[in-house]
């Protein structure tokens, strides 16, 4: 990973009043570009073989400048150059997922948030210390398949947006699905209602909720539309259609807005306090935008499943602020939220706290 310091004495060399907001294109990456044009920002977008006509599309989205790379190897050797620049690269998961959380944590490009949050979340295991250490409940495992008596979901891991998860309600089932070749975690599958919190920790201000030493923003709350769980019950019952072949997955394939019953807000900031609390013990903590995917059951109890330290595209939906947002910054998206946190670094001189 690039030491600290290094990031640091890049950033002592930046024009502040010049910074330029980078992410690859795709993902937010519409949503980041049109918050940092709102605040004020030049942007640059990376592509790698991406088609991005579609950014004609959406004129206030489209970054000032595409940079087309043969491939991400082009970044680390075109690094002083977009440092001489003043760039500042937003990460999102598909940034992180197509160049190598490695190989992302050893770019030479201040980027904003912690990277060191990455080797927690890419381990499952590592993952779930992290979340149950702090006090927040996760579903249980099975650790021998044998023990499976209610549903359970078997996630490949690595399988990005649960392709290839699988549901069994007892061992035989778990034997004809398995693929042993990859590895696996058996987890409890949680009867519920899915909602993707999407929060904003600012180390910068303590003004508003006031948790850890910063503060805590519900910027917005989305639910996945999952291909094809979600519309399989049209169907029949999924025992009758296992036998014609069709197996229900975990696709993501779209976001929908939601809110939350309001008595449910404070446990959803009591867990978000504690995971950045914790997080802070760990690793030296997250900071920005922040998801816990959870799943909420009848006995209106949460159990998060996963979480994402940076901004999701499930904030996607929200380009023109929430019913969260519009209680706190009216009309702001996560991106924006981004570039405004940026800005205020910037202007007190603290980008070094938010950029690693
Ligand atoms: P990503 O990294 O894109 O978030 P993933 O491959 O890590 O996805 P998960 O987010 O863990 O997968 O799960 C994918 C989907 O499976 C969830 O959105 C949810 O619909 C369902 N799911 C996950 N865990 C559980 C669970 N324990 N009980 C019930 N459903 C679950």
């Amino acid at each position: 990973m690039v030491p600290k310091e290094r990031i640091d004495a890049v950033l002592a060399e930046y024009d502040r009043d010049d910074i330029v907001i980078a992410t690859l294109t795709s993902h937010s990456s519409l949503q980041i570009f049109h918050g940092a044009r709102k605040m004020g920002f030049k942007t640059i977008g990376f592509t790698v073989n991406h088609d991005t006509r579609y950014y004609d599309a959406f004129p206030l989205a489209k970054p000032d400048e595409l940079v087309r790379l043969q491939d991400f190897d082009e970044i680390f050797d075109r690094a002083g150059e977009f440092v001489d620049r003043n760039v500042v690269l937003i990460p999102h998961g598909s940034f992180v997922e197509y160049m190598g959380a490695k190989r992302f944590q050893s770019l030479e490009i201040p980027v904003y948030g912690n990277r060191s949050v990455l080797q927690w979340e890419s381990d499952r295991d590592m993952e779930r210390d992290w979340i149950t250490s702090a006090g927040v409940a996760m579903p249980n495992i099975i650790d021998d398949a044998r023990d499976i008596d209610k549903p359970v979901l078997i996630k490949y891991h690595g399988a990005k947006g649960g392709r290839g998860f699988f549901i069994a309600k007892d061992y035989p089932e778990f034997k004809l699905g398995i693929d042993h070749t990859q590895p696996y975690t058996i987890q409890e599958y949680v009867l519920g209602t899915r909602y993707y919190l999407h929060f904003f920790y600012s180390p910068l201000s303590t003004e508003g909720y006031h948790a850890h030493e910063g503060s805590m923003e519900l910027l917005s709350i989305d639910r996945r539309d999952e291909s094809n769980i979600d519309e399989m019950y049209k169907l029949g019952a999924q025992e009758e259609l296992k036998r014609h072949g069709l197996f229900p997955s975990f696709v993501v394939t779209g976001n929908v807005p939601v809110v939350l019953r309001e008595s449910l807000l404070p446990k959803a900031f009591d867990m978000a306090e504690k995971i950045v609390k914790r997080s802070y013990e760990l690793f030296g903590g997250i900071w920005g935008p922040f998801c816990l995917e959870s799943i909420v059951t009848d006995k209106l109890d949460f159990k998060v499943f996963e979480i994402s330290s940076r901004i999701v595209a499930g904030t996607n939906p929200f380009i023109s602020g929430s019913p969260y947002a519009d209680m706190i910054h009216p009309g702001l998206s996560t991106g924006a939220r981004l570039a405004l946190e940026i800005r205020k670094a910037a202007d007190e001189d603290r980008l070094g706290e938010i950029l690693t």
